[in-house]
């Protein structure tokens, strides 16, 4: 424990409190702060390179995005797509940022230029795609988006989506060489290294926080310790709970306004993962196809390409199936039940009631065989053998359910502050660790308004995101932007490399 009781509290150490951190010790170097994780490790749960899918989302290849236009002929929308882009190009000048600083070396050891395809079969799904690609195309930020219906073009980008499959068959892809891999876990443990040795600083492992209550004008704290049981304790003038499936238990404890009604209900993820060489060498990008039509907006199946454990293997899903857990590695069983609570149950029975479509979607998907997550595998890989593929957990995300929302489910990330500014936290999982840093900037600027007011912290953080006050919705400063945006890729040492 520090001596002194330290500024700033970030609960969690995974990639949102990782970028949070940083940001604020460079924006005001004088901070002190602690950070408090329960598991042994950080970033071992969301953020780690196996319980997510490493896209980074850039409105590239996911479908979910750019919805079809309701009207047949109307123009398409493409705001959404836009709009993440410009959020995931503040990671991107973030991390560029980070390495440039020594904060977060060795680029190619968390990041790599992978391309990003989005795939349709059937003619309908082909001519979606193609009028996506010329909505896409026109804009600066996706010039460099190619479309194909040639099964030779598309077999060069890559052969498993088209080598035994019927000519009969209409398929398509749109390709984006500038996509990446990103492994948010080994990010946020250099980060968070990083961080844990400038002065007054520390990070904690193992140290689970069990209460939050403000006294006076500050919040204190109660942490246990897993190895020996023992209770700490400790206050601070902030605190970020970025705690993941952990958070909403915490702001029940901090008894914040925006907590009341609030509800979790977690769903688990699965991969089908292949790492036999042969099929491997033969895979090299992230193929997005449609949401299934009852999904919601959990996103449609992928087939990718990943670096992990030093290793280069394929990952097909997400299969989304049941738990009661709110965290995958130190959650228990009793999480769910243990949430419930007299201002809750309502929203949780008025979800269930208005996501029928939904929640039959997910009961299907739980129950579902090897020998249809294979079916759905050979959507895009028709060839794919089962002695290539085994089954294995990805993370949990806890949907956060709000009284508010009247049953109506919201899939994307949320700030929450509380109405003073001496607490922030972070509800929801999509687009999610893509778009930390544009995160930590909405903290930063609601919470910390006067830090970036001051001339020096708002240079220092202009260093970190140039874009940070620029309108890049605006269609002059995206193509000036997108112009000089070639530095970034230099220092993330992103070179198309299969
Ligand atoms: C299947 C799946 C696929 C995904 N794919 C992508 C993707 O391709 N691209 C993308 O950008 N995002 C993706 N995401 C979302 C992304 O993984 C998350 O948005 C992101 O990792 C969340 O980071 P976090 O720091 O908020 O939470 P976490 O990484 O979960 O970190 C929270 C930390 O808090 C700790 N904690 C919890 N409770 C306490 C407590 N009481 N005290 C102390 N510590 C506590 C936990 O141990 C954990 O280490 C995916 C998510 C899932 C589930």
């Amino acid at each position: 424990m520090p001596s002194s009781d330290p500024d700033i509290i970030l609960i969690g150490g995974g990639i949102m409190s990782a970028h949070l951190g940083v940001m604020l010790k460079r924006i005001d170097p004088r901070l002190t702060i602690a950070v408090y994780e329960a598991a042994s490790e950080l970033a071992r749960e969301s953020s780690d390179g196996w319980n997510n899918a490493g896209t980074g989302h850039a409105g590239l290849c996911e479908l979910n995005y750019t919805p079809p236009p309701s009207v047949a002929g109307a123009p398409f929308d493409v705001t959404k797509a836009l709009e993440i882009f410009a959020r995931f190009e503040q990671s991107r000048q973030f991390w560029s940022y980070a390495v440039a600083h020594g904060i977060a070396p060795q680029p190619a050891e968390w990041i790599r230029a992978v391309p990003h395809l989005s795939f349709a079969r059937g003619v309908a799904a082909v001519d979606f795609l193609r009028a996506r690609h010329a909505a896409l195309v026109a804009h600066p930020f996706f010039r460099g988006m190619e479309f194909t219906a040639e099964r030779d073009v598309l077999r060069r980008w890559t052969p498993l989506l088209v080598d035994g499959r019927t000519d009969q068959e209409p398929i398509a892809a749109t390709k984006v060489d500038a996509g990446t891999d990103v492994n948010f876990g080994e990010l946020s443990r250099r980060l968070l290294g990083w961080l844990g040795a400038q002065e007054g600083c520390r990070v904690f492992t193992g140290h689970r926080v069990t209460q939050l209550r403000r006294v006076d004008a500050r919040w204190e704290l109660a942490a246990r310790i897993a190895n020996s049981g023992e209770a700490r304790s400790a206050s601070a003038r902030f605190v970020f709970v970025g705690a993941g499936g952990g958070t909403i238990s915490l702001l029940q404890a901090a008894d914040l306004p925006v907590a009341h009604g609030l509800a979790g209900f977690p769903i688990a993820g699965q991969w089908l993962v292949c790492e036999n060489p042969s099929v491997v060498a033969r895979h090299f990008g992230k193929v997005y196809g449609p949401p299934p039509p009852d999904s919601g907006a959990l996103g449609g199946p992928h087939l990718d390409v990943r670096h992990l454990n030093g290793k280069r293997v394929l990952l097909f899903g997400p299969f989304a199936t049941w738990t009661t857990k709110f965290l995958h590695r130190t959650g228990r069983i009793t999480d769910l039940p243990r949430s419930i609570r007299t201002d809750n149950v309502g929203t949780l029975l008025r979800t269930c009631a208005h996501n029928f479509v939904l929640t039959r979607f997910l009961v299907r998907e739980a129950l579902q065989s090897m020998e249809s997550r294979l079916r759905a595998l050979r959507v895009f890989y028709p060839e794919a053998r089962a002695a290539d593929w085994r089954l294995v957990d990805a993370g949990i995300r806890v949907q956060a359910l709000k009284m508010a929302d009247s049953g109506r489910l919201f899939f994307g990330t949320e700030v929450v502050t509380a109405p003073d500014g001496s607490l922030a936290a972070l509800l929801g999982a999509s687009p999610g660790a893509s778009v930390s840093a544009n995160i930590a900037l909405e903290i930063i600027q609601r919470c910390f308004p006067d830090r970036i007011r001051a001339a020096d912290g708002h240079a220092r953080l202009k260093e970190m995101l140039p874009t940070f006050d620029t309108d890049l919705s605006q269609p002059a400063a995206a193509a000036d932007y997108a112009r000089r945006s070639t530095q970034i890729d230099a220092l993330l040492q992103l070179q198309p490399n299969p």
